[in-house]
C-alpha cells in the first residue's frame, strides 16, 4: 500500500483523489489530512507524482520519522 504522511497536514490538495483509479483516498473538511485505504490501494503510484508536497510513499519507503502514519492511514478506515 501507499501511505500519506505529515506534509499533507493542513494542505489536503486533493489531486491524489482525482488520480486514484480505485477511489481509495479519503478525508473530510474536518480531518487534518487525507488518507489511503490500505485494503483497497493497488500500488499503482499514480498519486505520488501529483502530490504538490510529496507526502505519499510506498509503505516500505516511508521516512523513519513518519512511520506512525502507516497506522494513521489504516486507522481512518478501521483497518487496524
Ligand atoms: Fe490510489 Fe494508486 Fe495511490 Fe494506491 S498508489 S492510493 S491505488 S493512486
Amino acid at each position: 500500500t501507499y501511505v500519506i504522511t505529515q506534509p499533507c497536514e493542513g494542505v489536503k490538495d486533493g489531486a491524489c483523489i482525482d488520480a486514484c483509479p480505485v477511489d481509495c483516498i479519503e478525508g473530510t473538511p474536518d480531518t487534518p489530512m487525507l488518507y489511503i485505504d490500505p485494503e483497497v490501494c493497488v500500488d499503482c503510484a499514480a498519486c505520488t507524482s501529483v502530490c504538490p508536497v510529496d507526502a505519499i510513499y510506498p509503505e516500505d519507503e516511508v521516512p523513519e520519522e513518519w512511520t506512525s502514519y502507516i497506522k494513521t492511514n489504516a486507522d481512518y478506515f478501521g483497518r487496524s
